[in-house]
């Protein structure tokens, strides 16, 4: 095909919108193209449909390689199935939701287990059916609480979501592996830059998961990487090594100080090197962070989160810990609400003496012994025990992890990076076969419950992943596996002769298969040459000056390299340039 850029549906900008903050973002409008709906709302014009629609069929290829069969549901769902897994409540506000003319509720789909599930259920019923993987590519909805950076975290986006069902584990750890397989595949023909790391498995439930992160500075989510042993986890996964116990013989019992105007943790290391024999830091201190948690479907109810005075909450951590509940930190009104707690000053003999759930980090092991609020202003105990003194209700995977933690694999240090969440696969188990009493007749005459896999990779997310790791600063650039064309012929010289040379060598490049985008506007060669470098096709040939002489120049947009080719060999050897 030849598209002539004079009456392509395209503008491009010269100013970066106001509300982008990420170099993807702003060059996908600047380039034409997507352009917002509303937020978290994309139209995809002529250019980014065309690459939207490469990565799609990359990804189909490959899923199709597995053996996975493509079907596709409705984004518009019946409430009764999520209903019965519990995640019409548990989604809370990130499910859209509306009402039919007869005021049943429905909803937009943000995943869809339950439909895969029931239809598998509907269609079989042997053992000799299984196994099989099913996936669709679809436009999923999500009502984020902050859509991010275009097509990067919309509230409407692309997802391609399969589901695999099996007879037992075994059978489940194969759908899984090829899956995995199937997602290198994917990600190393697109040209993406990632790691796979270990993750929690969140609101889907279930057990063993792992994430794909494209490696980026502006992805939200942080891994952390052992060097040494290759251990690689989202921080959210991360597991704390639990403290070995300390006999409590011997040590001394927990005393009361007047500690005045010490409500931080740095006045209170500086209060008890002063006051206390002995050297302390920030780690010899319990912090003790009250935040509310309310379950999906019930109240909000306190939980304070002791963790060494040294670390922070990271409050992504804390989430993930306690997912499906939503988390907040307490509000002043809160504080008012509940008198007994003195800010500055909370301990967990006050917490444990009014009911509040008490969860520790690891590191809070028996034995060890903390400077920590008492309970009233301007008042901490020092030698407070764990296991002595107070017992906590469990410990919480919420302190931050930093780097040169150990790793948990106790093979060296922790380093961390940040990621762009480009895939996720999950052994999911028996969650929802369980919700659903999904049953085959098994070899042995017997009912067999189904297990599953549910895995997922960000489609139109990876269009804004490949424009972040792949732009420079003049524009964007495309893997060849994603460009929205091979060649962008610029004609750069007004003669006929060249013009009709550009229009004969678009002919012979579309007569090989190529796809061409042919810049004949009526516009300066500056201008021309500006655009190309922003829309960012690898392949630049421009007919210009040269043309009088034979020869056209062929532009590599990604090394910026450029030589000059005779013009009778051009075709052919763009061809070359262009199947590599
Ligand atoms: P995130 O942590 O980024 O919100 P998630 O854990 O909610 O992702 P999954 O439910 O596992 O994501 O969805 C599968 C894939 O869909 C993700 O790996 C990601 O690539 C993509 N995805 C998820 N949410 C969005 C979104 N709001 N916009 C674009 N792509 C998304
Ligand atoms: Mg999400």
């Amino acid at each position: 095909m030849i598209t002539r850029m004079s009456n392509l549906f395209l503008r491009t900008l010269r100013d970066d919108p106001a509300d982008a903050e990420v170099p993807s973002h702003k060059l996908l409008v600047r380039a034409g193209y997507v352009r917002r709906a509303a937020p978290g709302v994309y139209s995809w014009l002529p250019l980014g449909l065309r690459v939207l629609k490469a990565v799609e069929q990359v990804v189909r290829d490959e899923m199709n390689n597995i053996g996975a069969q493509e079907i596709l549901l409705p984004a518009l769902l019946p409430r009764d199935p999520y209903e019965e897994t519990g995640r019409w409540t548990e989604y809370g506000d990130a499910l859209f939701r509306l009402k039919d003319r007869k005021g049943a509720d429905m909803l937009l789909g943000p995943t869809h287990e339950e439909l895969f599930t029931q239809l598998v259920k509907g269609e079989y019923s042997s053992y000799k059916d299984l196994p099989v993987i099913l996936y669709q590519i679809q436009t999923k909805y999500r009502d984020e609480e902050r859509p991010r950076a275009g097509i990067l975290r919309g509230r409407e986006f692309v997802m391609k979501d399969s589901y695999s069902f099996d007879l037992d584990d075994d059978g489940l750890k194969t759908s899984y592996h090829a899956h995995r397989e199937a997602y290198q595949k994917i990600f190393a023909r697109l040209g993406v830059r990632y790691v796979i790391v270990a993750a929690t498995s969140g609101a889907m439930g279930g057990s063993a998961s792992e994430e794909f992160l494209a490696e980026s500075e502006v992805g939200e989510d942080t891994f952390v990487r052992c060097l040494e042993s290759g251990y690689a986890a989202n921080v959210e996964a991360v597991i704390t090594p639990a403290a070995q116990p300390i006999p409590f013989d011997g040590l001394p019992p927990a005393k009361v100080y007047r500690t005045p105007d010490t409500p931080t943790i740095d006045t209170l290391v500086a209060w008890a090197n002063a006051n206390l024999e002995g050297a302390f830091t920030a780690a010899d201190t319990l912090k003790n962070v009250m935040v509310k948690v309310r379950e999906p479907g019930a109240d909000w109810e306190l939980l304070g989160v002791g963790v060494p005075g040294d670390r922070e909450v990271d409050f992504k951590r804390l989430e993930a810990s306690l997912e499906p509940a939503e988390v907040e930190l307490l509000t002043d009104a809160d504080f008012a609400a509940n008198p007994f707690l003195t800010k500055g000053y909370i301990g967990p003999k006050g917490l444990a003496a009014n009911g509040v759930r008490f969860l520790v980090d690891p590191r809070i092991g028996d034995g060890s012994s903390w400077i920590t609020g008492a309970d009233e202003p301007n008042h901490h105990v020092v030698g407070l025990v764990a296991g002595r003194d107070f017992t906590p209700d469990g410990t919480i995977e919420a302190a931050e992890v930093r780097d040169g933690d150990p790793s948990p694999d106790g093979k060296g240090e922790l380093v961390s990076a940040k990621g762009i969440e480009i895939g996720h696969i999950f052994q999911l188990g028996q969650k929802y076969t369980n919700a659903f009493e999904v049953d085959v007749l098994g070899e042995n005459g017997k009912p067999v419950r189904l297990t599953m896999g549910s895995y997922g990779v960000g489609v139109s997310r990876l269009v804004a992943v490949l424009a972040e790791q792949w732009h420079d600063d003049k524009g964007l650039r495309w893997p060849r596996a994603v460009t929205p064309f091979d060649v962008h012929l610029v004609i750069a010289n007004k003669d006929q002769a060249a013009i009709d040379g550009a229009q004969a060598l678009a002919a012979e490049l579309d007569a090989a298969g190529l796809e061409v985008l042919l810049d004949d506007r009526k516009a300066s060669p500056g201008v021309k040459f500006k655009d190309a470098e922003l829309l960012g096709m690898p392949t630049v040939v421009v007919v210009g000056r040269g043309y009088a002489n034979g020869v056209v120049e062929v532009r590599d947009r990604l090394s910026g390299e450029s030589v000059e080719v005779a013009v009778a060999d051009a075709a052919d050897a763009i061809t070359a340039t262009v199947r590599g």
